[in-house]
């Protein structure tokens, strides 16, 4: 199967005076699972959909390859399309629905059954080829719009929230086969969720998107580590964000505790300090320069307990403590010490809103 990268130079989208899409641009290696990641209204569907060719672009430029598609049509951009609604043929068997773009193109006899075939085989359905798609489940539909978009050796695949309908446990099945299925065709996969976890999962690289833009790109884990911004902190995983100064390149929490990070030693002023509850370390007996809570909930998850303290300030945080390395079930009502794991942390410039980190 042949693959392409995919450039977008400045792409924007503009609904009356309201931008969509704003100036976006990103770089898409060839063979890269690279999702859009972000809340509802973000503008990932617009810009989807500006990639497949189903929305005119009102400015910037689009290109597979080396080959700029502004003026091309949808039909002749050669990818796959996988929408959340499956949009398969109601009135097409699963083996018709997925020869449907081989027929379009022409195809016919043994190549048409053999595509089809080993289409239907990869997305593991040969065994419902008769059926109808009334007689199928959400999560087999789905793979039949799968097999359906693979069978055409596209050059792009496009998914626009392919597993949003699909109840949660075989979200997570359908997810490793969506990944399992792109390495091995090796095929440049653009997808789009509004689901932080699910894009974690599955993807080579991530965008975030907020208010037609982009917020940050890179890799799970850099999303995850070394958000760009308190948007991105907040909207991958959980962070609380606790209120602190920066001087110097040090760093003083609720004007208790001081903490050693990596941040601009030029910076100085006010900032936000986000904590994972996996960062908290929590002492029963609070010591100097700790921060003091009571915990107000605590809810046991299996390998960790999750506990809600409520701080001196009055604010909520969520802290973590895994049941492999600590026997305490702590109490409502325990007054606990907090510290950090400091080189976990990240800090913001409470003003602009974006990292301080180096
Ligand atoms: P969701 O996850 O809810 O699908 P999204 O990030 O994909 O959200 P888009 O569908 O791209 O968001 O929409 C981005 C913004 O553009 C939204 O505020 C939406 O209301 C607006 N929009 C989309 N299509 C049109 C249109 N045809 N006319 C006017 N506004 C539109």
């Amino acid at each position: 199967m042949s693959s392409q990268s995919v450039k977008i130079d400045g792409a924007t989208k503009v609904y009356g005076d309201f931008k969509a899409c704003d100036h976006v641009s990103l770089d898409i290696q060839k063979g890269e699972f690279f999702t859009l990641l972000g809340p509802s209204g973000c503008g990932k569907t617009t810009l989807l959909r500006m990639i497949a060719g189903f929305n005119t672009i009102d400015d910037g430029k689009i290109f597979f390859g080396e080959r700029e598609l502004n003026s091309i049509p949808a039909h002749l951009r050669n990818i796959g399309m996988v929408f959340q609604n499956y949009a398969i043929f109601p009135h097409l068997s699963v083996k018709d629905n997925v020869a449907y773009g081989l027929k379009a193109r022409k195809i016919k006899g043994e190549k048409l059954e053999s595509a089809a075939r080993e289409a239907m085989e990869m997305m593991q359905i040969e065994m419902l080829a008769d059926r109808m798609p009334g007689q199928l489940s959400g999560g087999q539909q789905q793979r039949v719009a799968l097999a359906r978009a693979i069978v055409i050796e596209p050059d792009i695949l496009l998914m626009d929230e392919p597993l949003c309908n699909l109840d949660a446990k075989l979200r997570v099945t359908m997810r490793t086969s969506i990944k399992k299925l792109q390495r091995k065709l090796g095929i440049t996969t653009i997808y789009v969720t509004h689901d932080q976890e699910e894009a974690l999962s599955i993807s080579d690289r991530i965008a975030v998107m907020r208010a037609g833009k982009v917020m940050q790109i890179g890799g799970p884990r850099e999303i995850y580590d070394n958000p760009a911004n308190m948007f991105v902190a907040n909207f991958i995983g959980t962070s609380c964000f606790l209120d602190g100064t920066a001087k110097n390149g040090k760093v003083r929490i609720l004007d208790a505790a001081d903490v050693n990070a990596r941040v601009d030693p030029a910076f100085a002023g006010k900032v936000k300090v986000s904590v994972r509850p996996e960062h908290f370390i929590i002492e029963s007996k609070p010591t100097d320069g700790a921060i003091c809570g009571t915990i107000t909930l605590a809810t046991f998850l299996g390998d960790f307990i999750c506990y809600e303290i409520q701080l001196s300030n009055g604010q909520i945080i969520e802290a973590n403590e895994y049941t492999d390395r600590m026997r305490i079930v702590r109490s409502v009502g325990d007054e606990v010490g907090l510290r950090f794991v400091e080189e976990r942390i990240n800090v913001f410039d409470a003003e602009t809103e974006e990292s301080i980190m180096q």
